[in-house]
């Protein structure tokens, strides 16, 4: 075990964002690696934007990734207290001052401050106040410093540093009592003794705040690791307008999870020109200094190309379990006496790019009757291959050896029987069996469905052939 703690803190007033995961992952990877501790933590102050349905999809999405945390999750809409406790003390120990200022006077110097292109910075009004104002209402101020630099040696982008004159004296407690994030987040990282931070480079504007927070407090500094954002294919930051961007998304369209964080990680991270990843291979391989300083662009195609390589290398028992609810989707649910869906997956996995395409290959499986799709019926379901048809049924119903390669030297034997070629023979059955023309190989599709289901479909293609006589 090592001491690195490491947390994922995300705000639940959504879903859970690609780019939340991926840093959830970073963090997830690096404490996995160095044996540290993951920490969850949910930052819930916000009461009004803050929803229970949003915690549970973020828990959802962090179990679907396999990112399982070591502590939590700590809500902070329970540590209200705790935060009191830390400004009490920075306004006893003059860190912090009351603020009297309405929205409104604030309001109007920003104004003012715009119009004379000054930078609108709080004027300090109420910092020199020495008493307290009764019955009036009052934010709380950290009294930052006000000349001098403060600087860190950020693990992804390096050195960074701001002029403290830049900064605002932040308010760390609304008029309403709620303590607003630069200063939960300081509080909680210290207590829950938080040694880095890994977050999205949207908040290196908050760390300087922050370090002066900490050092106000007493606390020790923790090191930061500011990740660059996803950007869409125009550059921009990646959003809606991109496609879909909640994780939760793309395991409904049919991603495994495997590939999302094959994928993700190497949105921002890179190992040579190695692609392809095991989630063991991330965990070993993974380090701050992989990860690159400009950001990524999200790519679906690439991450349809790893989805496609994962559920052609998967496991067919497991695809098989997540494939259920895809099926019973679609009104099918796999019983018994059927054919076994792993198996059913073997024969379609090497060309399924989704779920939601392995589920659909593997409908006419299941069906009880198979639908003729009108074209190929009309090309391979005539009067035609009616003798055929019917003497391939009664070869096949002789037949013992039932495995594809058995099943390939039957249709080997009826070909040089009848004197035909393979094309005149199995694109019937093929539509007989599928409905359609495209379909795993029909060796493979014959085996699965066993004599007694292919005879009976035959035997249904048959009759729909008779009709035509
Ligand atoms: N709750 C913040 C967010 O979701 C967390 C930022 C941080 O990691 O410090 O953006």
């Amino acid at each position: 075990m090592s001491d690195i703690r490491l947390r994922f803190a995300p705000s639940p007033t959504g879903y859970l964002h690609v780019g939340g995961a991926r840093t959830a992952l970073f963090n997830w990877l690096l404490a996995r690696k160095l044996g540290g501790t993951f920490i969850l933590r949910i930052e819930d102050t916000d009461v009004a934007r803050s929803t229970e349905e949003s915690v549970n999809a973020i828990l959802e999405g962090m179990r679907w990734l396999g990112l399982e945390w070591d502590e939590g999750p700590f809500f902070q809409s329970d540590l209200f207290p705790v935060y009191r406790e830390y400004v009490q003390k920075l306004l006893q120990e003059g860190k912090a001052y009351r603020c009297y200022c309405t929205p409104e006077e604030l309001e109007k110097k920003r104004e003012l401050a715009m119009a004379e292109g000054r930078k609108p910075k709080y004027d300090g009004s109420c910092r020199g106040l020495k008493e307290e104002i009764p019955d009036k209402s009052f934010a709380i101020r950290f009294r930052a410093p006000q000349d001098g630099i403060t600087a860190f040696d950020d693990l992804v982008k390096g050195s960074i540093s701001f002029n403290n004159e830049e900064l605002d004296d932040l308010i760390i407690q609304r008029s309403d009592g709620t303590p607003i994030y630069n200063f939960t987040v300081v509080i909680d990282d210290a207590t829950m003794k938080v040694s880095t931070v890994i977050r999205g480079d949207d908040h290196i504007s908050n760390t300087p705040r922050q370090i002066l927070l900490y050092e106000a407090l007493g606390f020790p500094v923790p090191r930061f690791a500011h990740v660059p954002m996803i950007l869409g294919s125009d550059k921009a930051r990646l959003s809606k307008r991109h496609g879909a961007t909640s994780v939760m998304a793309y395991r409904d369209m049919g991603y495994l999870p495997e590939a999302m964080v094959n994928y993700l990680v190497r949105l921002g991270w890179s190992h040579g020109d190695d692609e392809i990843f095991s989630r063991e291979e991330l965990v070993d391989k993974f380090t701050l200094e992989g990860i690159g300083k400009s950001a990524g662009v999200f790519n679906p195609e690439k991450l349809l190309w790893l989805n496609a390589h994962y559920i052609k290398n998967g496991d067919p028992a497991r695809l098989a379990e997540l494939l259920l609810p895809f099926l019973r989707e679609r009104g099918v649910e796999p019983t018994a006496d059927g054919p076994v869906l792993a198996t059913v997956i073997t024969t379609l996995q090497e060309r399924a790019r989704t779920m939601l395409e392995l589920a659909d290959g593997a409908l006419f499986y299941y069906r009880s009757e198979v639908l003729y799709d009108e074209a190929a019926a009309a090309k391979q379901l005539t009067s035609l291959q009616y003798p055929i048809l019917t003497a391939f049924t009664q070869r096949l119903a002789a037949w013992e050896d039932m495995t594809p390669a058995g099943i390939e030297v039957l249709f080997k034997e009826f070909c040089t029987a009848q004197g035909i070629k393979m094309g005149q023979v199995g694109p019937s059955v093929r539509v007989a069996l599928c409905g359609v023309t495209s379909s795993p190989a029909i060796y493979d599709v014959i085996a699965v469905l066993g004599k007694d289901e292919t005879s009976r479909r035959l035997e249904r293609a048959i009759s729909f052939v008779a009709t035509q006589l």
